[in-house]
């Protein structure tokens, strides 16, 4: 039968994956373990509303079956299987989310195959790390609803072949043909269940059900009571299925017991990442509404984030059954960034997905989730500024989109959260800090807005602001300047442009100067008003410069800057 070929992408992913010096060859069981689990999901999910599945909770389970003789280890699963077309798409090609990010970063480090391995070693390639352990991989499974099963057969990069086969009930097994050993490598760990159940608690012990394997213990047998002297000890070998898991999820477990390890790989597994999260969240409720939550702070913005495609949302989890992927209900739009898990029982599972969106159980969980996803950022910005700076540069553009949503609705809850660049500290800073640092006769917060903070510098307006000794803040985001209208002001000071005239406050003095000043060169003024005529609306002396001769302003609510802005979106 001719062989199909892998996806052109796929095909230089695997190749990529099965040469390179791969020190972490191991996770591939974590991987093939978290699919089953998925796929067990995925019909535990189903069979709450659908009497046919005919399995209950109890009964779902993945198998490993190490096979030495023949050299493979079979993962095996109950879940709902796949249909031919599901196994052609899902494992002839990797263009899905987790792994087209993983494809941009692998184009743009491109010839740096150190660093290739680098990226792979951290970040689960998922089914394809099977390559990295076996010579030939065998799919077999049979999609629920289904009455047909289907092999998949492939032994590298070199294409893959289907055939039709039998498989009992819906589900999958992978068996894996395991490489031969060599000098380097020692694949034949992978056949001894000791290894297989280490690896199973090391890297999946907290998958929700059970991961089975038949164990092989030799037991002394009981010294018969007529034994002689010159008894010598006999020995048998017992066969007994056992659970390599502890079950537990992650999120189940209390803080105190979790390692920092534990809750990255978790993190980096479950949602396809290859960087550690910047932070973790980990709540245990029992108020009103109970549930456990784990929560992700990424340390990047995933390459959608900005766009269209990017779909927030939190995975929702009814004692320990999934119920939805992304609940985007759980999160708002300015904590978007937020990956992660909620759990709890008081969720009923035969609610529909739809009504599910609107019981009250998700508003309390999200209100609360919203209060801790900031307190945990306020601690970041205190204690870990570098740490802050990396989110914030990753994600402060998504918190003033939120405080400029919804007529400012939340700018609450975001305004401590947003950091400008100081004048005078030369690096980034909160409000709350500008504030402290304020003279205690500085009428109102300076900012003005620039392209650039070097640009920003050296604007004629800034200088007799920043002559008063007064701190200004450099905006240099398009956004910037609706922030400081919608927030308007902080603690009773006012949010100031430099560009405005009144920017400072005039003395009675001062302003009796000007009116002087204005006097004695009327005529100067009138020649000019006379000369330009229509062109121009008015012609004053500035209070705004100090050694500069010009400067370009505009009159009214809008400043240069956000026309600029407007011109640009709206042309
Ligand atoms: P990911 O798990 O991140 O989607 P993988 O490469 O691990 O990526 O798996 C690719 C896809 O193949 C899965 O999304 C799933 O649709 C399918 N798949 C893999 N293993 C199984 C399985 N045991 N049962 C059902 N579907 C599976
Ligand atoms: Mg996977």
């Amino acid at each position: 039968m001719a062989k199909k070929q892998f996806k052109a992408e796929s095909k230089r992913l695997l190749d990529l994956m099965i040469n390179s010096i791969y020190t972490h060859k191991e996770i591939f069981l974590r991987e093939l373990i978290s699919n089953a689990s998925d796929a067990v999901d995925k019909l535990a999910y189903r069979s709450l509303t659908d009497d046919q599945v005919g399995l209950s909770r109890s009964d779902f389970k993945i198998t490993l079956i190490p096979d030495r003789d023949a050299r493979t280890l079979t993962v095996c699963d109950n879940g709902i299987g796949m249909t031919r077309d599901e196994m052609e798409q899902n494992l002839g090609t990797i263009a899905r989310s987790g792994s087209l990010q993983f494809k941009q970063e692998m184009a743009a480090k491109e010839g740096e195959n150190q660093d290739v391995a680098d990226i792979i070693g951290q970040f689960g390639v998922g089914f394809y790390s099977a390559f990295m352990v076996a010579d030939q991989v065998t799919v077999i499974s049979r999609a629920y609803g289904s009455d047909e099963a289907w092999k998949w057969e492939s032994a590298g990069a070199d294409g893959y072949t289907m055939t039709l086969c039998e498989r009992e009930a819906a589900g999958t097994d992978v068996i894996l043909h395991i490489k031969p050993d060599t000098e380097d490598d020692d694949y034949d760990q992978y056949l001894r269940q000791y290894r297989l159940d280490s690896l199973v608690k090391k890297y999946s012990d907290y998958i929700h059900y059970p991961i089975v394997m038949e164990m092989e213990h030799s037991h002394m047998k009981p010294k018969p009571e007529d034994a002689g002297e010159d008894y010598k000890p006999e020995y048998e070998t017992v066969k007994e299925w056992e659970t390599l898991n502890s079950m537990v999820p992650l999120w189940q477990r209390p803080k105190s017991e979790v390692t920092t390890e534990e809750y990255n790989t978790f993190y980096k597994e479950k949602f396809g990442d290859w960087e550690d999260p910047l932070a973790v969240v980990h709540v245990s409720a029992e108020g009103q509404v109970e549930y456990k939550a784990l929560l992700f702070i990424p340390a990047h913005a995933p390459f959608n984030y900005y766009s269209r495609d990017y779909e927030k949302g939190l995975q929702l989890y009814s004692s320990g059954v999934l119920i939805m992927d992304r609940c985007a209900d759980l999160v708002p739009d300015h904590f978007s960034f937020i990956r992660g898990v909620v759990d709890s029982p008081d969720l009923s599972l035969n609610i529909s997905r739809e009504m599910l969106q609107h019981t009250r159980v998700l508003q309390v969980i999200s209100g609360n989730l919203e209060k801790k996803v900031k307190a945990e950022l306020l601690k970041l910005q205190k204690d870990d500024r570098e740490k802050y700076e990396q989110f914030y540069s990753a994600f402060g553009r998504q918190l003033k989109y939120g405080v400029v949503s919804d007529y400012g609705a939340h700018k609450d809850m975001l305004k401590d959260l947003l950091l400008f660049w100081s004048s005078r500290e030369g690096k980034n800073t909160s409000l709350a800090e500008y504030a402290a640092r304020m003279a205690e006769d500085q009428p109102s917060i300076y900012f003005l807005c620039a392209e650039s903070v070097e640009k920003a510098a050296k604007l004629p307006q800034a200088e007799r602001v920043l002559d008063k000794g007064y701190e200004i803040l450099y905006l240099t985001d398009e956004v910037d300047e609706f922030v400081m209208n919608t927030l308007s002001e902080w603690d009773g000071k006012p949010f100031k442009n430099v560009c405005d005239d009144d920017a400072l406050p005039e003395s009675d003095e001062e302003k009796a100067q000007a009116e002087k000043k204005a006097e004695e060169n009327k005529d100067v003024l009138d020649f000019v008003k006379e000369t330009l005529g229509e062109r121009i609306k008015e012609v004053r002396i500035s209070k705004i410069l100090k050694s500069a001769p010009v400067c370009m302003s505009a009159d009214g609510p809008v400043s240069l800057e956000m026309e600029k802005y407007f011109q640009r979106v709206d042309p």
